[in-house]
């Protein structure tokens, strides 16, 4: 008999085996010996305290069970659960891991195939089977034990489910994470994981060729994507690099050896899900081993195709319900995907590696979505479905909270959700200080679902529109109809409030799919933003042909980012203004502006002033290079501050010199949503600030509470006296807490 067709019987056997509730796993280990010509077949399963124990054997002495058991680690099975590897020893007694249990007596045999039973990255236990003849198994037996081990892994973990006590503490235990908060705010609710599939539940095909057809489909579905993506990056920037990338990852999905060895599972029984799921699984267990940068991309490439194939195998199925007010974590997570999310109804978002999830943070933040980075370990730690706490306030995720403990944060999330309510009588009330002195809120927006805002907090307009936010929410360059269409519905929602269009911003930690290879090895002082569109004018006048098109007569403002010299702003400026001749009809008014964020501009102040029609200070950036700190680094997160004396000054003498030009000038970057930071603002004549739109009220509040010639004493006195401190935050904070400020 083949060993194909030894697999095929064995595989069917089991079925019908597994099919009767309740068949005993040492049925099962006779069949398996039975069918695998080998006088014994031992199952050992994971008990708490990291203990493998043998619970069914065919061949060893019977009343070995229940009594043998090794630590993980410990002897050929030990071993085997711990690296996670298949042991295949011709000679086992002789291996130096070998441990002696005389109950057993497996003495006489002496060669020995052992294979690790896992479910979703968790191990489970042991399967094992030993001939007497020292030989090495063949390829194909240890494939078969490895296809067994899977179908073992269902019976093994209902075992370790239904065991009084048997439930492994780590996955019941509270658990504690610290990460960086990327979107304050606080969430509770079930867990729920991205790119964790459920377990194929159906592991066996009734019809193998039906089975082979199947996946013949969903190959040819994943291919298609492929060659989609392919075709959609020629209008990336670095189109060619791009391809070359996508070209590298097409060969890897036409590579027939993977592919070939998920057919033949197939073709040996299994259902296409559970064939492509083992492809994966094996994968990861090599991704782990390899520490060759070229070769774990390759790997890494497989993995992904994988997950595409599984999704192409899942194609018009929905997904499941996400429970209200979930949690989702993710190892990585796109920007598309967290919108999909967000769809979906999630509360709170974690993600375990924060500076790949950069773009995904802008949009959270767009979405007001609570959101961590940089939480080490979570999404292993975490089961779907367990109770987890995000408090963004304070940068922790706790898994499974003791009941005090979701009291608490109970009560907390029901003051905040009191305390918004009474914000939302603040939407109407027009924005000034206790004084009387007028401010500009605006909001930041970039995707169409926040526009809703601009009338729920009573803002007076979107003070930046970052374009780029669609585009990288659809993973493309959208084309100047959908631009158009895009642009339009944002100036229709303002209804006549002022929208200053900030033109593409791509590059730094805001890049397209596969587009990694534009930044260079410093992408936030790359080949980006700006700098992109005057060396691609054509791409930056179809936008800018999007935008006029879209205000349709309107009145239009237009700002350009990223500018470090006042020719770069001229050029642009010519471009904007050579598109407007070719546009009907034009503009009833074009305003353009430019973002102050790149230190060099400062220098050259008065001439900015005299091109532009306003100004607008991104202080996330201008702090990111005036201080040489990556703002996206989780490590310099608050260390250089906004409330510093020189950037005081800076932006004092920048609102002066702005204020001679008569030029408006506003502030546009995450500092402005505090509010703290907006009294200050005010205090050196910065009132237009455009903030996210959850920041709105509560800067709102805190305005209309403060006595602001007490606030503007207390600071300049500060200023006076700073000498070398770093931050002024510390005294202005305590001030604002001690009269009463919401801050
Ligand atoms: C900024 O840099 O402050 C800004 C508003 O732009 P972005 O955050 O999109 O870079
Ligand atoms: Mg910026």
């Amino acid at each position: 008999m083949t060993t194909g067709a030894m697999s095929r019987r064995l595989l069917a056997r089991l079925r019908d085996l597994m099919a009767r509730s309740a068949a005993p796993l040492s049925e099962l280990a006779a069949v398996i010996a039975a069918e695998m010509v080998s006088e014994v077949c031992s199952i050992y399963a994971l008990r708490p305290g990291e203990v493998l124990e043998l619970v069914a054997t065919h061949g060893l002495r019977p009343e070995a069970v229940g009594r043998t058991r090794l630590r993980i680690g410990e002897g050929l099975v030990g071993l085997s659960a711990a690296t996670g590897d298949t042991l295949n020893l011709p000679d086992a007694q002789n291996h130096p891991a070998f441990a002696y249990r005389p109950e057993t007596g497996e003495e006489p045999f002496a060669a020995l195939l052992a294979v690790p039973v896992r479910r979703a990255g968790r191990m489970l236990g042991v399967i094992v089977v030993q001939n007497r003849a020292a030989r090495l198994y063949a390829e194909d037996e240890a494939e078969t034990l490895e296809t067994v081990a899977m179908l073992l892994a269902e019976p093994l973990a209902a075992m370790a489910a239904n065991e009084p006590g048997g439930e492994d503490l780590a996955t019941t235990l509270p658990r504690h994470f610290v990460g960086t908060t990327l979107v304050a705010g606080l969430a509770i609710g079930p867990v729920v994981v991205h790119g964790l599939r459920p377990a194929p539940t159906r592991l066996l095909a009734d019809d193998p060729a039906r089975e082979q057809a199947r996946l013949a489909q969903a190959v040819a579905r994943m291919r298609h994507g492929i060659d989609q993506l392919i075709a959609a990056s020629g209008e990336l920037p670095a189109a060619a690099t791009t391809r070359d990338v996508l070209e590298a990852y097409r060969l890897v999905a036409e590579d027939a050896g993977w592919l070939r060895r998920v057919a033949g599972r197939v073709a040996a029984g299994l259902s296409a899900e559970a064939a492509v799921e083992r492809a994966a699984s094996e994968v990861r267990e090599r991704m782990r081993r390899i520490n060759d940068p070229y070769l774990r991309e390759r790997v890494a490439d497989i993995e992904d195709l994988a997950e595409r194939l599984l999704a192409a195998l899942e194609a018009g199925a929905p997904p499941p319900p996400v429970p209200p007010g979930a949690i989702l974590l993710a190892r990585r997570l796109g920007p598309a995907h967290l919108l999909d999310w967000h769809g979906r109804g999630i509360a709170g978002v974690v993600v375990e590696e924060a500076s790949a999830a950069g773009h995904a943070a802008i949009i959270a933040r767009a979405l007001a979505l609570p959101m961590l980075g940089g939480v080490r370990d979570a999404v292993a730690a975490a089961t779907a479905g367990d109770l987890a706490i995000l408090d963004g306030d304070e940068g922790q995720l706790i898994l499974r909270p003791p009941e005090d403990l979701q009291r608490a944060y109970l009560r907390a999330a029901r003051e905040r959700a009191a305390r918004a309510l009474a914000w939302a009588d603040l939407a109407q009330a027009p924005a000034r200080s206790r004084d009387g002195t007028p401010f500009r809120l605006m909001i930041n927006a970039g995707l169409a679902q926040e526009l809703a805002a601009l009338d729920r907090v009573g803002a007076e307009g979107i003070g930046l529109f970052r374009t780029e936010i669609a585009m990288l929410a659809r993973g493309r360059l959208l084309d100047v109809a959908e631009q158009a269409a895009l642009y339009a519905r944002v100036l229709d929602a303002a209804a006549g409030r002022p929208v200053l269009f900030r033109t593409l911003d791509l590059g730094g930690d805001k890049l397209l799919p596969d587009a990694d290879a534009v930044g260079g090895e410093n992408p936030a002082m790359g080949w980006r933003s700006l700098r992109v569109g005057l060396d691609r004018p054509a791409l930056l006048r179809r936008q800018l042909r999007a935008l006029l098109l879209a205000a349709g007569g309107r009145p239009l403002s237009v700002m350009f980012p990223m500018v470090a010299t006042v020719a770069e702003f001229v050029a642009a400026k010519a471009l904007l203004l050579a598109e407007r001749e070719r546009v009907r009809p034009p503009p009833a008014r074009l305003s353009i502006g430019s973002m102050i964020e790149v230190p060099a501009l400062l220098w050259q102040i008065d001439s900015l002033l005299e091109a532009a029609d306003f100004v607008s200070v991104g202080s996330n950036d201008l702090m990111q290079f005036l201080f040489a700190a990556d703002r996206g680094a989780p490590a310099l997160a608050g260390r250089y501050d906004i409330l510093s004396p020189p950037v005081l000054t800076l932006l004092e003498s920048l609102a002066r010199r702005a204020a001679a030009a008569r030029v408006p000038l506003s502030l546009c970057g995450e500092a402005a949503g505090e509010p703290l930071v907006a009294l200050v603002l005010a205090v050196l004549e910065i009132t237009t600030l455009s903030m996210n739109a959850a920041a709105v009220l509560p800067v709102k509040a805190a305005l209309a509470a403060a006595d602001f010639p007490a606030f503007r004493a207390v600071l300049e006195t500060l200023r006076r006296q700073a000498g070398d401190v770093a931050s002024l935050r510390g005294p202005l904070d305590a001030w604002a807490r001690e009269h009463d400020v919401p801050i």
